[in-house]
């Protein structure tokens, strides 16, 4: 298992690979500011309000979806790391965060904006670069893999990781496990994550060419949509929790972790395989889903 839920910024997870290079694009522009999006339970937005504490600048977060009366979990972190908080009601991928630019325009801000998810092609690199720190590790550890599998949502962390795999020569297979479905209209996920992966080889001044059918997603663990925890999230959380001392998060790792032994018990991989799991964190959200975790 890679560790990126240790990765730091109030409780870790993988934003912060990206985030590493989106707040040095900020404030090498000479933004004041920081805006991003987000559910309520945004694992992206609470590492985004760590990034921007720490560096020293404003951050705004457009937070949309159902919540409780009193702050918890990522939500609660949010306001202890001093975001600006801006709810909507349904809309929960940071629709008006250009609108919000504007009005802070107009106060004389700089802002900046971070997508949904931190995926451009700036935040992948922070992928790409960890591929290159998984191709050190397994030469100083001497272990190498035949797949990785990790959950995949807006795509950065899967296009970081072809791209890298490309660039460093590694031999491993990329696996996501889709968590959410894609909103009508919108183009799939493997013309997304291909061209999210082409335009960051494009960044590095690279042409990798990469196509639709270099995409790998496991499209059928979606259970009931979008943060909604079922038995196979539950089971992976419990096992993990019982088996390896190890927290998943009942809305990306969960799912991920209970396709990918959904996927070993239906003889995807063989004996000889060595399967990475990349754990992309979420810890924090398990305080506010704890009674659909319980019961
Ligand atoms: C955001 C997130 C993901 C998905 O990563 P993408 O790069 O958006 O595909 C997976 N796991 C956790 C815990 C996340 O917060």
């Amino acid at each position: 298992m890679k560790r990126d839920d240790m990765s730091g910024l109030a409780f870790g997870g993988n934003k912060t690979r990206k985030l590493e290079f989106l707040l040095a694009e900020a404030l090498a522009s000479g933004c004041d500011t920081i805006i991003t999006g987000g559910a309520v339970q945004s694992n992206h937005c609470r590492q985004t309000a760590a990034a921007a504490a720490i560096c020293g600048l404003e951050c705004h977060l457009v937070i949309g979806g159902e919540q409780s009366a009193v702050p918890n979990g990522n939500l609660l972190l949010d306001h202890l790391l001093n975001a600006k908080i801006h709810l909507e009601t349904v809309m929960r991928k940071g629709e008006t965060m250009d609108k919000l630019g504007d009005e802070l325009r107009s106060d004389g801000k700089k802002p900046y904006i971070i997508p949904y998810g931190g995926s451009n092609p700036t935040g992948t690199l922070g992928y790409v670069i960890a591929v290159r720190e998984l191709a050190l590790q397994s030469v100083q550890f001497d272990v190498s893999f035949t797949h990785t599998v990790f959950a995949s949502s807006s795509g950065g962390t899967h296009a970081g990781l072809l791209t890298g795999k490309k660039l460093y020569r590694q031999q491993f297979e990329v696996i996501g496990v889709a968590i959410d479905k894609r909103p009508a209209g919108e183009p799939a996920f493997d013309v997304l994550i291909s061209g999210l992966a082409n335009a960051t080889a494009g960044k590095l001044d690279l042409e990798m060419g990469f196509r639709e059918t270099d995409v790998v997603l496991k499209e059928n663990y979606l259970g009931l949509g979008y943060g909604v925890v079922g038995d196979l999230e539950r089971e992976a959380i419990r096992l993990l929790a019982r088996l390896e001392g190890i927290i998943l998060d009942p809305v990306y790792t969960a799912r991920a972790m209970g396709g990918l032994i959904d996927l070993i018990s239906k003889g995807e991989f063989t004996n000889k395989d060595r399967v990475l799991f990349w754990h992309t964190g979420g810890g924090p959200s398990v305080f506010a889903y704890s009674g659909d975790i319980l019961y």
